[in-house]
């Protein structure tokens, strides 16, 4: 009976199974060739530092990757990243996003923009490969510009997979003058005593902790000490998914430095996002 039961379940187990890695299957097929279809593009979304006088100013814009399939529609980065890791294809198509993304920075400039720092994110695969700090300065001198204006994202994963490594391509990194932080911040299982050997700049809290800041006393307990932590290692700190006023009052508050989220905008296409940069940052006498 229970050798009935048993196989009945794997049988169960199986189909769903079968389900799951068809579709994993078809779009890893398809994510094969949606670079030179020109399926993949970059939206941005504004990060904004928030100063003492109860301001905000947009400093910067982080990289996210969007893909439109003819007949799939808009995959979400949450499904086709971790496929484009697995296959490896996350290398061609990483590279693809910091040849692009810098190359739009560039093209923001020249529009008039204000100087603009621009974040990527980086999966732990494109992490562990040999090159990534030849890679990253190669790009940039190609596209022409300086190493300060990106900011690599990693998250806590990533950085601990392999700590010692880790510190070295931080370190290779960092004497390039590229920036790096903590992507997701307090949902991995980074040892802190690893912070301080990190060479990361920043801390980005992670969305989990900002959505129920204003009702649950223990996430603005949290929020609260990794500000402080990190004010005390000397590594600021950025609250992502902020999408009311009363977490931004919190995090501002409790001494945050800067923000992004759907309270200030969602990501945008490029052209959409320069509209909004340049409606914000030119005063009104100018019109
Ligand atoms: P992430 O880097 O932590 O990016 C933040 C995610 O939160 C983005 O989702 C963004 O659209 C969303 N978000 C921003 N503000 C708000 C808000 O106020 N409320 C809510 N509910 N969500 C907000 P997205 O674009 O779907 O990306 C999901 C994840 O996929 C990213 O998380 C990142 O881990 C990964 N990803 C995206 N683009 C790339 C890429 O070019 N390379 C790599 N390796 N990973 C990427
Ligand atoms: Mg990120
Ligand atoms: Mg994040
Ligand atoms: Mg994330």
């Amino acid at each position: 009976r229970a050798k009935k039961d048993g196989r009945n379940a794997y049988r169960f187990f199986t189909s769903e199974m079968q389900a799951q890695s068809a579709r994993a299957l078809q779009l890893e097929n398809a994510l094969r060739r949606a670079q030179e279809r020109n399926q993949l593009s970059l939206h941005y979304q504004p990060q904004f530092a928030l100063d003492a006088q109860g301001e905000s100013h947009i400093v910067g814009a982080e990289a996210l990757l969007r893909w439109n399939h003819p007949e799939l529609g808009w995959v979400s980065p949450a499904e086709f990243i971790p496929i484009a890791e697995s296959s490896g294809l996350i290398l061609p198509i990483g590279e693809w996003v910091l040849r692009e993304a810098l190359s739009q920075l560039r093209r923001w400039d020249a529009a008039g923009l204000p100087e603009l720092t621009m974040a990527v994110n980086l999966s732990a695969v494109q992490f562990r490969h040999d090159d990534l700090p030849e890679l990253v300065g190669r790009v940039l001198e190609e596209v022409g510009m300086p190493a300060e204006r990106l900011e690599l994202e990693l998250t806590e994963g990533a950085a601990m997979d392999n700590p010692a490594v880790a510190i070295t391509v931080m370190n290779e990194l960092h004497a390039r003058g590229v920036q790096l932080s903590i992507d997701d911040f307090g949902t991995g299982y980074s040892s802190l005593s690893y912070l301080k050997k990190f060479r990361v700049s920043k801390l980005k809290i992670d969305q989990s902790f900002v959505r129920d800041l204003t009702d649950d006393a223990e996430d603005r307990a949290i929020v609260d000490a990794v500000i402080r932590m990190a004010s005390a290692l000397g590594l600021e700190t950025l609250a992502e998914g902020v999408e009311t006023e009363g977490q931004l009052a919190f995090l501002r508050r409790q001494g945050c430095q800067s923000v992004q989220g759907y309270l200030f905008s969602r990501p945008l296409p490029a052209e959409a996002f320069a509209q909004f940069v340049l409606a914000r940052t030119i005063p009104i006498s100018a019109y």
